[in-house]
């Protein structure tokens, strides 16, 4: 998987969407701070596109947006991870990796926060993972979680 051939895949599958309204946005609803501090500070970000400054806002929190949310949220984020910038900062790419590559007991919540995915969507992610696999920083540095990743994800479309 060629860095061009992802961004191609990521721009055909991943279209833009409009932020999910109040609740909508967050994993939890009213009963979870981190959520509601989560909600708060994505608070200055209405547009469909979210910049490089709300990914870093997010990137440590994703366990805490919705499906509704993931599914905003992610086609700026892919986008983002497959730049420059990106690869300098390495930590977004990073923590996406982890995300998608949870411990047995977190399984059953990241596959409810990628049900607003379509299954060419999935693929995509299973793809983004296998662009890191063999990049010279992710590939080894998180090749483990990257292979638990590609792995849960084909579980996911099947
Ligand atoms: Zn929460």
């Amino acid at each position: 998987m060629n860095t061009e051939h992802l961004k191609s895949e990521i721009e055909s599958v991943f279209s833009y969407v409009k932020k999910p309204r109040g609740l909508d946005l967050s994993f939890h609803k009213d009963e979870c701070h981190q959520c509601g501090y989560l909600r708060e500070d994505l608070d200055q970000y209405q547009e469909m596109e979210l910049p490089p400054e709300g990914i870093r806002e997010i990137h440590q929190e994703m366990s805490c947006l919705s499906p509704q949310g993931w599914r905003w949220a992610l086609p700026s984020y892919l986008r983002y991870c497959v730049t420059e910038e990106a690869v300098r900062s390495q930590n977004e790419a990073e923590f996406l990796i982890y995300n998608l590559a949870p411990g047995e007991e977190y399984q059953a919540d990241t596959r409810k926060r990628l049900s607003a995915l379509n299954e060419q969507q999935i693929a995509c992610l299973e793809h983004f993972l296998e662009w890191c696999q063999v990049h010279s920083y992710w590939g080894q540095y998180c090749s483990k979680e990257i292979s638990e990743g590609i792995a849960f994800l084909s579980t996911v479309r099947a």
